[in-house]
């Protein structure tokens, strides 16, 4: 996973890979941004642009020799430190990454140490690195790999280059789930649909439920110029209709949020976005026809009504009330 091969995050990217080029790369570094969207991979990445053997004009190769051994976890100059069994980084593994550190690199041109969930460093951790991000080790980079920047000391941040990941557009996360997790690329765009631009989170929620979800808010939204009595009829099917009351409350709260998602992506359709801002990229067809359907006033309208059925759910009031309400109020 060289560069060339990272999903997304091109400007980053772009800006990491002159500062390579122009050996300018700063020595202590910061990735941040949400889970799931590629930062450790750049992580590695980086390490692979630094020491590749056959650099070309589009950088590492990711196929040579080192290449693969940096992306297995198995080159000698290149180091990943990440927290123990009790969640935490301790300081003992800092400083065996600093000892090694002093030393030039074995074969590589540039040691490399990441830190993953580094906001999981203890303080005394966390001095400990400061006192190397303060003097940088000549032919060394330590990249620091977290979704919350801010409990890191201000000292440490203030050492390093901070580079800020985004969410990746929900191409990006079906392209990602494709190469590497081999999805079709039906199954990967219904994935990535509910990913919130997070491929791990694309692989942590159940897609069947997901897709069994977003069609029940399609056939209510479908309906919504019908007669209060059809509109009824298909709000029952928001409903699970049995079980406890948290799988009830789970089961409508899927489907107010499938709502939700496709009321937006219906939003942006109506006032020309582009259609790679969809959510539901996979069901193009469905959101263009809703929108058209719908037009901007009645899909603000629904988009207003359901978020306060969604309160109502938080409040706990019960979902067969909330589903009927809906449903008179999806007009
Ligand atoms: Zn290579």
């Amino acid at each position: 996973m060289a560069f060339r091969d990272v999903i997304g995050h091109r400007r980053l990217v772009s800006l990491l890979s002159q500062a390579i080029r122009r050996l300018s790369l700063t020595p202590s570094l910061i990735l941040s941004g949400p889970d799931g969207v590629g930062k450790r991979l750049t992580a590695v990445s980086i390490a692979q642009e630094l020491n590749c053997l056959t650099m070309d004009d589009a950088g590492a190769c990711g196929e040579c020799a080192v290449c693969r051994r940096i992306a297995r976890g198995a080159h000698p100059d290149v180091m990943t430190i990440e927290p123990g069994e009790n969640g935490s980084i301790k300081i003992e593994q800092v400083r065996a990454a600093i000892e090694r550190a002093v030393f030039r690199p074995f074969e590589g041109r540039r040691r490399v140490t990441v830190i993953e969930q580094a906001d999981a460093l203890m303080m005394g951790a966390q001095n400990a690195l400061l006192k190397t991000l303060e003097e940088p080790l000549p032919a060394s980079v330590f990249v620091l790999v977290t979704s919350r920047p801010d409990t890191l000391l201000p000292t440490v941040r203030s050492r390093c280059a901070h580079l800020r990941f985004g969410r990746l557009q929900v191409a990006e996360v079906a392209a990602a789930l494709e190469r590497s997790e081999s999805y079709s690329h039906a199954d990967a765009l219904t994935a990535a649909a509910a990913s919130d631009g997070s491929v791990r989170r694309a692989l942590d929620l159940e897609a069947d439920a997901f897709a069994d979800a977003r069609s029940d808010a399609e056939n209510l939204l479908h309906v919504a110029g019908r007669d209060p009595r059809t509109r009824l009829e298909q709000a029952k099917n928001l409903l699970k209709g049995s079980g406890t009351p948290a799988a009830e409350r789970e089961h409508l709260g899927a489907r107010l949020t499938a709502m939700t998602s496709l009321m937006r992506d219906a939003g942006l359709v109506a006032s020309g976005a582009d259609a790679q801002l969809l959510a539901n990229l996979d069901r193009k067809a469905i959101v263009d026809s809703l929108a058209r359907a719908l037009g901007v006033d009645r899909i603000g309208r629904i988009f207003a009504a359901v978020a306060r059925a969604e309160d109502a759910l938080e409040r706990n009031v019960s979902p067969k009330v909330i589903a009927d309400w809906l449903a008179i109020n999806v007009h």
